[in-house]
């Protein structure tokens, strides 16, 4: 088969310990899954069904040590996030069985054009530019699961060496295996596709010249800075 255009790249990211790179399919993404977070961003923090958003496969970036600024916002945010690579797909997903598709886990950065999302918000249109635009999904680099799923510890953003942002993995409303569980019932889930599970409290601006670290205990780090 001959093809008009190169072939697009698979992006890829680094797994911790091995040589093998970790193929991204789709990212999904969750809004709003630690109630705190909920609170600051205006809305009523019951249990209501999760809801997802999407950021394009190649939107990934590997901790990268600087990372430009992305163009057309004045008011980009960090939210730090535990993210799931899944190896398995499945439609239909059981929550008691949905981490035997995980198949290692990273953490993440969501990085929103808040300013960008709030008028689209207003005018009742798509989040997709806010949200999906270049490099906006800084990750570190992969931590194989095997029998360790973590559901509790400290996840954190400091900005500049100031802590921003502060919250426990247990804190979510929707815990992975329901996010799993619920996102299977609307798509068939495949081998490669990234769950970003949502951020706790304390989101905030980004400068230039900022430098971002983020921490999630017992899977790792993320340090980057906008330039
Ligand atoms: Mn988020």
């Amino acid at each position: 088969m001959s093809l008009p255009i190169p072939t697009p790249v698979v992006t890829t990211v680094a797994i911790v310990g091995r040589h093998e790179r970790f193929p991204i399919r789709r990212v999904f993404c969750v809004g709003r899954n630690y109630a705190e977070h909920a609170v600051e961003m205006g809305h009523d923090p019951q249990r209501e069904a999760p809801f997802f958003f999407m950021k394009p496969a190649d939107a990934v970036v590997e901790g990268h040590a600087q990372l430009a600024y992305p163009r057309s916002t004045s008011d980009l945010h960090h939210e730090i996030e535990l993210v799931a690579a899944l190896g398995r797909g499945g439609a239909d997903i059981d929550p008691a069985v949905a981490l035997e598709h995980v198949f290692g886990y990273a953490v993440g950065l969501d990085m929103t054009k808040r300013d960008i999302q709030a008028v689209a918000k207003k005018q009742a249109r798509p989040w997709d530019l806010a949200k999906g635009f270049d490099a906006s999904a800084p990750l570190s680099a992969i931590v194989c699961a095997g029998q360790e799923h973590p559901q509790r510890g400290a996840i954190t953003l400091d900005v500049n060496g100031v802590r921003r942002q502060t919250g426990d993995l247990a804190q979510m409303i929707w815990p992975l295996p329901d996010i799993i569980a619920f996102l299977s019932k609307q798509v068939v889930l495949q081998p490669g596709d990234l769950v970003f599970t949502g951020t706790p409290a304390g989101v905030g601006p980004v400068a230039k010249g900022d430098t971002l670290h983020g921490v999630v205990e017992g899977v790792g780090e993320i340090m980057l800075t906008y330039c």
